[in-house]
């Protein structure tokens, strides 16, 4: 991995639209960074704690409330990207069929797609609908990296012995291993981390579509800020612009290429 530099801040995080399936998401012109994991794995929280707005994403005691594809737009650059968790112990098969289909579309098809980051509770040993989702995710060539999640609920050798033992699983097939992060929303711990690989990507984007990049050092590493900032002005807009492929074609070919198995 080469140098890590996070957005420190998101100047804005905006409600651009749900979509029930592939056909109705928006266009394709900005990132997009997708977020995923077993119903109840602390998506919901993590989203907000990221993006520094409680009201962002909804917590729900109700496993399984979110069916859509929500897209947000970040700093004006980039779309975090909400996914319908997997794994509602409760909802009917055919419920399940119906929004699995529109997720495997979204990460199959989707040309704008650069980042799924799968999310793991930290608290469980490896269970066996996020090691087949992982596998998907590798067998698809999808990007992406894995994220454990509530590191705060259990001890910390817990959450190591956990990760050990979900690596080791995915080691029988995969070849070099994903990266690896661990957050808390409720301690507040992983943003910059996440947001990092975020940047990085964005930074690939824009050296690849041949533009300057200004890095102010403002810009540079900043781990763990005690708060998420709100609403702060920077100049992130600038910093990243994102050009649109107006012809709408397959730009999956132009991910970045990173130090990562995919
Ligand atoms: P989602 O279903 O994946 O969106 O998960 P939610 O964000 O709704 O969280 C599910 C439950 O886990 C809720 O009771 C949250 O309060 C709790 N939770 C979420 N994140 C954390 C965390 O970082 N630490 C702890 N201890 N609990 C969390």
């Amino acid at each position: 991995m080469g140098c890590r530099f996070s957005i420190v801040n998101i100047s804005s995080a905006i409600f651009h639209c749900s979509a029930p399936d592939l056909a109705s998401c928006p266009d394709e012109s900005l990132p997009e960074f997708a977020f995923i994991g077993r119903s109840n794995v602390g998506k919901s929280s993590l989203l907000n704690y990221l993006a520094g707005k409680n009201g962002l994403a909804r917590v729900s005691p109700t496993p399984g409330f979110t069916k859509l594809i929500n897209f947000f737009t970040m700093s004006k650059t980039w779309r975090l990207v909400d996914l319908p968790g997997y794994g509602h112990a409760h909802l009917a098969r055919k419920d399940r069929a119906e929004f699995n289909q529109a997720v495997i579309e979204y990460l199959q098809h989707r040309p704008n797609l650069h980042c799924v980051f799968s999310l793991i509770d930290s608290g469980l040993s490896p269970q066996q609908i996020d090691l087949e989702f992982v596998e998907w995710l590798a067998n698809n060539h999808i990007p992406f990296v894995l994220v454990f999640t509530k590191t705060d609920k259990v001890n910390p050798a817990e959450v190591q012995a956990n990760i050990a033992a979900f690596k080791e699983h995915i080691s029988e097939w995969c070849e070099k291993l994903p990266e690896i992060f661990t957050c808390s929303a409720d301690s507040k711990h992983g943003r910059g981390a996440l947001l990092g690989v975020v940047t990085e990507v964005l930074s690939s984007v824009q050296a690849e579509q041949g533009e300057e990049i200004e890095q102010s050092p403002s810009e540079e590493i900043v781990e763990e800020p005690s708060e998420p900032p709100q609403d702060a002005e920077v100049s992130s807009e600038d910093f990243l612009k994102i050009r649109q492929d107006s012809s709408g074609r397959d730009t999956r070919g132009k991910r970045p290429k990173l130090l990562r198995p995919w």
